[in-house]
């Protein structure tokens, strides 16, 4: 289980969450079979997911984030619930790249520069709320932090990062987005730029000390207060009635196509690999249903 940790600063003046889940990002890694760099790739796009749906205000909202950066990963997917529970895939699991001279994984090598962050936000309206922005390097956070800057107008700074060993198992996956109020106070957001700034590698703190110090490093000086922490976790709600509603989209004819083989149809949930199967006559019935509507 991870944990989001909120708490507020300078007075209310300042709000951050601070994640860490290498959980989420190991779940993802043993569900998709990804390499070290696609790890680091879709766990980031999952914390971040995550840090932004933890805040969704009714019960069955979600939010989907989709990075195109044409890169050789693909598309990287990830949704989360009103809690921040989140799953997600890329579209080429294996795809990986050499570490770049720096040492660090080549996250935004893997991902691309040229595309866009969108973020849809399902609120149970006719139509979910779209926002989107051109990636900025395709490291993941710096997109958030544009994507915040240009959809919500609040100056935020966002942090996301993913330790891999050399057993290619997460040793720590944690992050953090803060953001100022309205009105606050310019010297507040240089303090904060310069406490980033000078703060150690995000995930040698979660790895050595854990969140609290990274909330502590973020926040220093300025007085933080620890309100609420969530628990959570990669969860994926499939089920056989809603794989069934996707089969359903195929049309009748590519139904009863399928039933005429004469054997069960899988289908696997691109979330968490899950398995359904589906019989000839099944198949046959949902043909019937798709076909009267
Ligand atoms: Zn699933």
């Amino acid at each position: 289980m991870g944990s989001i940790i909120h708490a507020i600063a300078a007075d209310g003046n300042v709000r951050i969450a601070v994640i860490s889940a290498p959980e989420i990002a190991e779940d993802a890694r043993r569900i998709h079979g990804l390499s070290t760099t696609a790890t680091a790739a879709l766990g980031r796009t999952l914390l971040g997911a995550s840090l932004l749906g933890n805040n969704m205000k009714s019960e069955s909202d979600s939010l989907t984030v989709r990075l195109n950066g044409g890169g050789p990963i693909g598309s990287v997917v990830a949704v989360s619930d009103s809690h921040g529970n989140v799953r997600g895939y890329v579209d080429v699991p294996s795809a990986d790249l050499p570490t770049r001279p720096d040492g660090k994984l080549d996250v935004g090598g893997l991902i691309g520069r040229d595309g866009t962050l969108t973020v849809s936000r399902d609120l149970g309206l006719k139509e979910p709320y779209i926002g989107s922005v051109a990636l900025v390097s395709g490291e993941v956070a710096e997109d958030f932090t544009a994507y915040l800057a240009e959809s919500e107008q609040t100056a935020s700074a966002c942090g996301l990062g993913v330790l891999v060993g050399t057993d290619h198992s997460v040793l720590a996956a944690g992050g953090f987005l803060v953001q100022l109020l309205p009105g606050a106070p310019a010297e507040l957001i240089e303090k904060l730029e310069d406490n980033i700034f000078l703060m150690d590698q995000l995930t040698t703190i979660l790895h050595e000390d854990g969140p609290m110090e990274v909330l502590a490093q973020v926040l220093k000086g300025l007085e933080p207060q620890v309100l609420s922490t969530d628990e959570v976790s990669y969860l994926c709600p499939c089920s056989r009635e809603r794989l069934a509603a996707s089969l359903l989209t195929i049309g009748a004819e590519a139904l009863l196509e399928l039933a005429s083989e004469g054997t069960p149809t899988e289908v696997t949930c691109q979330f968490c690999g899950k398995t359904y199967s589906f019989l000839p006559e099944e198949l046959k019935a949902m043909a019937e249903t798709s076909s009267a509507s």
